[in-house]
């Protein structure tokens, strides 16, 4: 990939549509010289973009693999079969669906097959780390069906303070008897205990769901517990630390919740798949069983736990004390009660620090205005940068947040981050 600011590889998008082409352009211009730190976002290899690129976005295929409704489907099925057989083989699992459009639509999908309106189900306080499709009553998952929200521990004096509260949890399932136990967040630092949701679902006689959207990568390397065996159907996208194309998937080890899954995906929910993305997350999960992929992951959590100590040590206070994963949230309010998120993540962006911001646990403010910033190392570590990187970014840092928003001192510290944007130059 370039990074000149030209895009010689699609010389007909330029002659055909300028405009878009320009457009693309500076995007990838943008993407060179920012530092890319949301914690749900990543840069996908070239590979994967060819794919996604390709002539397979021509086809209607409507069904599965073998059993379609149009003809010309038969290199088609063996892309599915493949994107099929590698999501089963890195996620240690017997059953895949390759074909949810994305996260939301992979979690409608499995809402849609084992629960009916109205029926109740538990996901964390979504506010604590939580997703929109986990129960917000503006989405589907809160206006048809009946969420019940559990706490993470909020007591300072507790050693789990900014865990999962798994006291009440339990508590909460044997007084609703919800049909589904979700766990697998949005903006949650610390390790997930699969067992410990496991034994509560058995307990409460619930099916155990697991979104590992945020995770799916540290799972697929090995640098997070894996929810399975424990898990009943598990749910991720595929864009985020995974670092393949954006989309879904839905794993199982049941033959019969796969079958309704099938069902709920198409004709269910959706129509026809987006084959070119199914070959570009089959290229992911082929990236992904590489054992360099292990050592991505791995990186990533090093790199996080680098970044936490440097900014716990300059003064800043992290949501649950620090992390275990790819992510953190610095909650403002603790150095500083007048900085909000919506302010520091303004200036981030002055700096060329892409990052949003972010409710913190039992926050004070509203999601609008929040009193924290969601950090991530996903992006940051496939342009391969290490800890020392993560030493001179927490600086970077550091000064925006102290900045008040002064224009000069954030063009100082953009300077900086085009310098090191220019020493860590995109792979692909
Ligand atoms: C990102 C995310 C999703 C949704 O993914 P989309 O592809 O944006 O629909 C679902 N669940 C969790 C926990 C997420 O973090």
């Amino acid at each position: 990939m370039s990074t000149a600011g030209t895009h010689t590889s699609i010389p007909s998008l330029t002659e055909t549509d300028p405009d878009i082409a320009r457009l693309i352009d500076a995007e990838q211009k943008r993407q060179d010289q920012t530092l890319e730190m949301i914690a749900s976002e990543n840069h996908t290899s070239s590979a994967v973009m060819a794919a996604v690129g390709s002539c397979l976005t021509n086809k209607y295929c409507e069904g599965y693999p073998r059993k379609r409704y149009y003809s010309g489907c038969e290199f088609y099925d063996e892309v599915e079969e493949l994107a099929i057989e590698r999501a089963t083989r890195l996620f240690n699992c017997r059953f895949a669906n390759v074909q949810p459009h994305s996260g939301a639509n992979a979690n409608v999908g499995v809402f849609f097959a084992l629960l009916e309106p109205g029926d109740t189900y538990m996901s964390v306080v979504l506010s604590d780390g939580g997703h929109l499709t986990h129960g917000s009553p503006v989405n589907l998952s809160g206006k048809w069906f009946k969420p019940v929200h559990y706490p993470l521990v909020y007591d300072e004096s507790r050693p789990d303070y900014g865990y999962i509260d798994y006291d009440a949890v339990e508590k909460l399932a044997m007084e609703h008897k919800p049909k589904l136990l979700m766990c697998g967040y949005s903006a949650y630092p610390r390790v997930i205990d699969f067992e410990r949701f496991r034994r509560i679902a058995d307990k409460c006689g619930a099916l155990l769901m697991a979104d590992i959207a945020h995770i799916a990568g540290l799972v697929a390397g090995g640098a997070h517990p894996s929810p399975f065996p424990h898990c009943d159907v598990v749910t991720t996208t595929t864009h985020k630390t995974l670092r393949g194309p954006r989309g879904g998937l839905i794993l199982t080890n049941s033959e019969d919740l796969a079958k309704k899954f099938d069902k709920a995906i198409f004709p269910g929910t959706q129509g026809g798949p987006l084959m070119h993305v199914i070959a570009g997350k089959a290229v992911c999960f082929h990236e992904a069983l590489q054992p360099a992929f292990a050592d991505y992951a791995r990186q990533v959590v090093t790199n996080a736990a680098a970044l936490a100590e440097a900014l716990t040590g300059r003064g800043w206070h992290l949501a649950s004390r620090g992390t275990d994963n790819h992510l953190m949230l610095v909650d403002l309010s603790r150095t500083d009660p007048d900085l909000t998120g919506k302010d520091a993540s303004l200036w981030l962006e002055q700096a060329g620090i892409i990052a949003n911001k972010n409710t913190v646990p039992n926050d004070a403010r509203s999601p609008f205005v929040t009193s924290g910033v969601r950090l991530g190392t996903p992006a940051l570590t496939t342009r391969g940068m290490k800890p020392p990187q993560m030493q001179t970014i927490a600086d970077l840092i550091d000064r925006t947040f102290r900045s008040k928003g002064n224009a000069d001192d954030l063009k100082a510290v953009n300077a900086d981050v085009r310098e090191l944007c220019r020493q860590f130059p995109m792979g692909h």
